[in-house]
Formats: structure tokens, C-alpha cells, sequence
């Protein structure tokens, strides 16, 4: 196939494509278990490798800056009407070039520089944009942070009591590391007690919420932010919606969220991922998409439920979506990066991450964050996710006693000390070849 061959690349910059085909291989031969991560249907490529690249669509579909536009115009009118009808909102822009500047769009459509706005602390699972300190959301506007409790739910009381005290222009709901569904309902309730506009940002768990396996926030919030890359299976990009309760509540609310894309922060859209997202969408629309959304769920509790089995700690004790996170304090603190680098080496691909109230810090985590999103498009199911809970485990094993020192200037000599350790670890490579045998039992691209 043109995707893997790269035959006419390949004349113009060889160089480029020996890594292109390396990273090729990586996806076919490693498990991505990276939550945040998919496989696209490769039909969407020759939508995102298109001639569509070539042009300019400042505006939106009839209201153009530029002219030869009524193709591109009826491309972006069906990815809109599609979100319209898989979701039943009145109002959506396709045109955010990806999750965080939507959501910056959010604030520019809602709230002044300087405002107040309350979301989930990143550490706790929550997203970057949601007012970290380091992200534009902290640095523009005046940001107030919930948690989760121990037992890894948001602390609603703690939500409450913040909204009540601080009187937020924007609440945010969602997150990136969050192992249960997001309480939409409860968090209506309390933006309608202080006025504020509420912004559900569903960017994991779309596909989730279109098969039914996560709760929808249709019903209580005002927008929806979702990025296209993930469980919804499309190229990277963002969706921003408004729902028949943001209209009540702000009759303009959707010119504003267009205003804030185009010209607030964006120029012109980029046409060929609007192509492709309206192809992922219309698979989306599928039964088998639905299929596919509850197989994700069922794989996440049985490689929860496998993990466990095998004396794994995992905060809130499993999940109810696609990802889990697993806590590795009963091994020390700050263990998540060597989990992660022996991991990959094995061709297991995750990523380090904070649990709550982490003992570490967010760059030496005491935990690691998985998922099932994109094995599970490769067509693995339950009995997959338990042999590759054993691989996960064995490695954890050969790794769990290195010390990550508290003296920063040691750290780095740990680490090279570690790596030139796993590089001659046996069991890692014995797993590795395992992970490849099991990546060709459910061949990706190369089929
Ligand atoms: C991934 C993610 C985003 C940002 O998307 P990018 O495309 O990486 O900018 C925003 N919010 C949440 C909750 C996410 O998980």
C-alpha cells in the first residue's frame, strides 16, 4: 500500500523515509497502550494525504475569505451536520486544529483575560488547559483547581465549596487520566448555583460516549470539546459543540465559539483533516463503531482486573473506561520512569504519569497510565489483554527495586546505570519477542 511504501516520497527524500518506515514498523511490531493514542482506518489516509491540503478557507461554509470554496464549503458542511446528528446539538465547529487551541477557543468565547476559571488538577488526571499553572489556560486567566479523593473520584464536595468561594465564569469537566466517568449531572448543578458557563471536554472518551459506555454530557453542559484523535479513531484535530442548554443560556454562544477559532486565534482551517474527520465520523455513525466502543470498555476491566490479579495496586482499584493507571508506591516513589523506559524497550508502549496525591514529582511519577483504545482496533479482546497483563507484569518485576535519589544531581547517573541494565535484561528481551509474535496475530497496516 501507497501508506507503507512511500515509493514516490522515497525519490524526493529518502532520508526521510528510511524513519518514516522505522516508526512504521514500531506501531505494527510494539502494543500501544498509550490511552490518549489510536489506529486510524487506513481509508482516511488518502482524506489526510489529499490535494485538499492545498487550499484556503478562511471562514466558515458560504462565508469565505477566499473563492473556490464551494467544494471545500459542502466537505465542511457534512463533517458539521454528522457531529450535529451523532451528538443532537444544534451548533458545531469542525475547524480547531486541535484539542488544546479549541479549548483556548473556549475561554475566548466565554471569559476576558484575567477571569476566573475552575478545572481538574492536572495532576489528579485532569488536562494541562484546564488552568495549569504552565499551560496559557494558568497564565491568562485566574485559575482555581479541584482534585480527586484517595480513592480516586472527584472530590464533588471540594468542587462545590471552590465554585460556591470563587464564583467562576468557566467550569471544566474532563481529563485525561481519569479512570471513572465524569459526574456531568452533579456538575450542572453547581455551575447553575454560581452562573457559571460549564464545558464538558470529552477528548478521551467520545467514542465511549457515541457506543453508550460513558455517560452523555449532552443533557447538562453547555460545550463540548473533543479531539478527533482519540477513541474517536480520526485524524488529529478538535470538534467544539454547543448544546440547546449553552444556546438558553447564551443565544450567541455559538457565534462567539466561531468567532473565537476564526479570526479569535486560528487562520485558515486545515481542509484535509475536516475530509477526514467527516469519514471518521461517518464510521462513527456504524454499529460496529459501537461494537468497537464496548470492546474498548470490556478490554480496560479485563487488563485491570488481569492486573490486579497479579498483585498490581491500581488507583480506584480498576476502571470504568478505556485507561487505568497503575499505582506503583507499594514499590517506592517516583517509580513510573523506569517502568516506562523497561517497558518500551520490551515494546510495550505507555507512559509514566502522577497518581493521586503522588509522593514524587510530576516528571519522576509514581505511577503509569494505560489503555485499550488502539489494541483494541487492532482486534485484540479479553484473553490478549491477560497475556499482555503477564508481560506487563514480568518486566515490572525485573525493574521494581531501582531508586530514583532524592539528590537531583545523582539522577542522572541512576538512570544511564539503569538503562545500560535493561539493555542486557534477558526477561525484557524475552518479552519483546513475545510482544512481536502477538503483534503479528493481529496484523495492523500490513496485513
Ligand atoms: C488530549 C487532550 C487535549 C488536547 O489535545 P491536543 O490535540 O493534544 O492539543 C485536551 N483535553 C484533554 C482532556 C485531552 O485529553
Amino acid at each position: 500500500m501507497w501508506y507503507l511504501e512511500l515509493e514516490n516520497l522515497a525519490k524526493v527524500d529518502p532520508e526521510l523515509v528510511e524513519m518514516m518506515k522505522k516508526e512504521i514498523d514500531r506501531q505494527e511490531y510494539s502494543l500501544e497502550l498509550i490511552p490518549s493514542e489510536n489506529f486510524v482506518n487506513p481509508a482516511l489516509f488518502e482524506a489526510m494525504g489529499s490535494v485538499l491540503t492545498n487550499k484556503y478557507s478562511e471562514g466558515y461554509p458560504r462565508k469565505r475569505y477566499y473563492g473556490g470554496n464551494q467544494f471545500v464549503d459542502m466537505i465542511e458542511q457534512l463533517a458539521i451536520d454528522r457531529v450535529k446528528k451523532i451528538f443532537g446539538v444544534p451548533y458545531a465547529n469542525v475547524q480547531g486544529y486541535s484539542g488544546s487551541p479549541a479549548n483556548f477557543a473556549v475561554y475566548m468565547a466565554t471569559c476576558k483575560p484575567g477571569d476566573l476559571i475552575m478545572g481538574h488538577a492536572l495532576p489528579d488526571g485532569g488536562h494541562l488547559t484546564h488552568g495549569w499553572k504552565t499551560s496559557f489556560s494558568g497564565i491568562f486567566y485566574n485559575s482555581v483547581q479541584y482534585h480527586v479523593k484517595q480513592d480516586g473520584y472527584i472530590d464533588i464536595e471540594e468542587v462545590r465549596r471552590l465554585a460556591l468561594e470563587n464564583k467562576p465564569k468557566l467550569i471544566w469537566v474532563g481529563g485525561s487520566a481519569y479512570v471513572r466517568q465524569f459526574p456531568f449531572e452533579e456538575f450542572s448543578k453547581i455551575a447553575d448555583e454560581v452562573g457559571a458557563y460549564l464545558a464538558a471536554d470529552v477528548a478521551h472518551v467520545t467514542g465511549l460516549i457515541i457506543a453508550g459506555e460513558h455517560s452523555n454530557p449532552v443533557p447538562y453542559v453547555d460545550i463540548i470539546m473533543t479531539t478527533t484523535h482519540k477513541t474517536l479513531r480520526g485524524p488529529r484535530g478538535a470538534i467544539i459543540m454547543v448544546t440547546e442548554r449553552g444556546l438558553k443560556k447564551d443565544p450567541l454562544l455559538g457565534e462567539k465559539i466561531d468567532k473565537a477559532v476564526f479570526p479569535g486565534l486560528q487562520g485558515g482551517p486545515h481542509d484535509h483533516t475536516t475530509a477526514a474527520i467527516a469519514a471518521a465520523l461517518n464510521l462513527a455513525m456504524k454499529d460496529d463503531f459501537k461494537e468497537y466502543g464496548r470492546q474498548i470498555v470490556k478490554n480496560a476491566k479485563a487488563l485491570a482486573d488481569s492486573l490486579m490479579k497479579r498483585g498490581m495496586k491500581l488507583v480506584s482499584d480498576g476502571t470504568e473506561v478505556h485507561l487505568m493507571l497503575i499505582d506503583l508506591t507499594p514499590f517506592g516513589k517516583g517509580k513510573g520512569i523506569f517502568v516506562q523506559e523497561a517497558l518500551d524497550l520490551a515494546g510495550i508502549t505507555l507512559n509514566k504519569n502522577t497518581i493521586p496525591a503522588d509522593p514524587s514529582s510530576p516528571f519522576y511519577p509514581s505511577g503509569v497510565r494505560l489503555g485499550t483504545p488502539a489494541v483494541t482496533s487492532r482486534g485484540m479482546r479479553e484473553e490478549e489483554m491477560d497475556i499482555i497483563a503477564g508481560m506487563i507484569v514480568r518486566v515490572i518485576d525485573e525493574v521494581k527495586n531501582y531508586e530514583m535519589p532524592d539528590e537531583k544531581e545523582k539522577r542522572a547517573e541512576v538512570l544511564k546505570k539503569f538503562r545500560e541494565d535493561i539493555e542486557k535484561n534477558e526477561v525484557i528481551k524475552e518479552v519483546k519477542q513475545d510482544v512481536v509474535e502477538l503483534c503479528k496475530r493481529f496484523p495492523l497496516y500490513k496485513k
